[in-house]
């Protein structure tokens, strides 16, 4: 990739975002691993059925795809055990009710106040309800018995074996969900003057054109309005990114050794070009996010029952957020949903955004269903950071919840990293080792 060419709908060249990637990468996967702040993650790995279709048979039942959770408290920092948990609830735990959300923001009343010295993320969040202004359905952090310690550390993103007609299904009804305007199409066609089994038959054959459309990756995206571009790339990229770290950290199952692939980044990424580029497109969005989250991160408490870490923890993101929030701007986040007509547009790409974050439960393989909970989740978070949230405000701004802090910087590592491999894999493939 040419370093002087522009990312697709973002305001920032290939080089300048791997010069930043450089400045950055050492620091960012210095906070995801070495922190208890962001190296643990509570999740609902088991307990979520698939809301879309039930087949047994797509579980992985490769060693590679299980998840280590953490079994005993004593292993997770203390402040985030369960009896320190419920010492700590406090008012900000609580869900605005329904009638309090669909009021304008500045007639919200401010929500309640913490106790001297209790951080936002001392709070234990009870809240699985969705907060309108979402794009993921939020994980819960405090219903016992539902939710799951995780090490991120101890359980990397990287090749499991899970793949064939379970992976490609979920896949599959992910990319669907970029059928917005032609999903509209097809509800016209449903309401056609044919009416009766006519019109249902010429729905079936015209969801098979749209699903087929839809699946084709490099499919033009040419005529397509930027949200809707945004969304493919968004999920495009996120796949791209996985798709690299398998690659990166591959198992070689004859030798047990595990090794960069270089073969399997030829054929997933570097004949198409596009996916990488979607990569770039996903760090230029994340960026921003994590960036306007600059003034926030400066007030917010850190809370590991660790003071000295919690204050390394805070001067480690208080770094990142300085750097990303460096001019020029990557990433204009105000060019979408201005239309007047794009007020619909935006609950749309929030429900099927939503729905994405759904699917994650239909992945039969629980590491693979981790990573990807946590991508969507930090994805979902930059999407409501940057559409939902005015870093000039302080109390209209939707709650950020602990579980979207953490899955929004390790999503940014985790695109980092990918970055760092795809330069690395270019460079074995320039001096012809694919051919050694
Ligand atoms: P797939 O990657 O399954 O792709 C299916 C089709 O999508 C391709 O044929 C192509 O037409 C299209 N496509 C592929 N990449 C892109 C792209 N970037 N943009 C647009 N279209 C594309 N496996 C692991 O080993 N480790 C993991 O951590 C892991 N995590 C996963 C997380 C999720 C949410 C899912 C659904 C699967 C995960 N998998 C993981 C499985 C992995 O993604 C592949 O499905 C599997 O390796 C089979 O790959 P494949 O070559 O058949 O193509």
């Amino acid at each position: 990739i040419d370093p002087t060419a522009m990312v697709s709908d973002a305001c920032v060249s290939y080089g300048t975002i791997n010069k930043l990637n450089d400045d950055l990468y050492t620091l960012l996967q210095s906070i995801t691993s070495e922190t208890d702040f962001f190296s643990y993650y509570r999740l609902n790995l088991f307990n979520s059925e698939c809301p879309f279709w039930s087949d047994s048979s797509s579980m992985c039942g490769n060693i590679a795809c299980s998840v280590n959770t953490i079994e005993s408290e004593e292993d997770i920092p203390l402040v985030w055990r369960a009896d320190e948990l419920s010492k700590l609830e406090g008012p900000k735990a609580n869900h605005p009710p329904r009638q309090v959300q669909a009021q304008r923001p500045e007639k919200r009343p401010l929500q309640g106040e913490l106790g001297e010295d209790v951080g936002e993320s001392c709070v234990v969040e009870y809240d699985d309800e969705c907060d309108d202004r979402d794009y993921c359905v939020p994980e819960d952090e405090g219903s016992a018995g539902k939710g799951d310690y995780v090490s991120l550390v101890d359980n990397p993103e990287r090749f499991t074996g899970y793949s064939g007609p379970g992976a490609h299904q979920v896949w599959d009804a992910i990319y669907r969900e970029n059928c917005f305007v032609k999903a509209a199409a097809e509800d016209q066609v449903l309401s056609s003057p044919l009416g009766g089994l006519g019109a249902v038959q010429a729905a079936s054959d015209f969801r098979n054109v749209l699903q087929k459309e839809a699946q084709r990756p490099d499919a033009s995206l040419d005529n397509e309005c930027l949200e809707k571009r945004v969304f493919h790339r968004l999920i495009s990229g996120m796949h791209a990114s996985i798709s690299t770290h398998l690659c990166w950290d591959y198992l070689n199952q004859t030798t047990g050794e595990w090794h960069p692939n270089l073969q399997c980044f030829k054929e997933r990424l570097y004949e198409h070009p596009e996916r990488i580029s979607n990569m770039y497109f996903n760090y230029a969005l994340v960026s921003r996010a994590v960036a306007k989250l600059r003034k926030h991160l400066q007030n917010y408490t850190f809370c590991t029952s660790e003071p000295e870490q919690d204050i390394d923890t805070k001067q480690r993101v208080n770094q990142l957020t300085e750097i990303l929030s460096r001019p020029p701007q990557i990433f204009d986040e105000q060019l979408m949903f201005q239309d007047p007509m794009a007020q619909g547009l935006k609950e749309d790409f929030r429900t099927r955004f939503r729905n994405v974050s759904r699917l994650m439960d239909c992945v039969g393989c629980d590491k693979c269903r981790l990573w990807g909970k946590l991508q969507v989740n930090g994805y979902g978070t930059a999407l409501k950071v940057l559409f939902e949230y005015d870093e000039t405000k302080n109390g209209e701004n939707p709650p950020l919840r602990r579980t979207e802090l953490v899955a929004l910087v390790n999503t940014l590592g985790r695109i980092s990293h990918s970055i760092a491999a795809a330069r690395s894999f270019h460079e074995a493939l320039a001096a012809g080792h694919d051919r050694a």
